[in-house]
């Protein structure tokens, strides 16, 4: 069984509202998605609850992707950045 040490893409393929309110309350992040302060990493369009495609670990911060394909696609085809600072 391979342990990956480090994960900087995490999925949220179906999970339930609940349990993703509880997540994102952990990171601050929810308050943004009800304010419609959080847009998406890739296309910047405006994550609600309801079109959360995935969410990520970047540099120690949750950033969201919405759920349209070209979007999930980026979140899952993205290989992490060495420095981008
Ligand atoms: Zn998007």
């Amino acid at each position: 069984m391979e342990l990956k040490k480090q994960i900087n893409t995490v999925q949220i393929p179906a999970i339930h509202d609940k349990d993703l309110r509880t997540i994102l309350d952990r990171y601050g992040i929810s308050a943004k998605i009800d304010n419609g302060t959080i847009n998406c990493e890739f296309c910047s369009g405006k994550i609600s609850w309801s079109n959360i495609g995935a969410l990520m670990v970047k540099n120690n911060s949750i950033v969201l992707c919405c759920n349209l394909v070209d979007c999930i696609n980026s979140a899952t085809s993205e290989k992490p950045h060495g420095t981008s600072t």
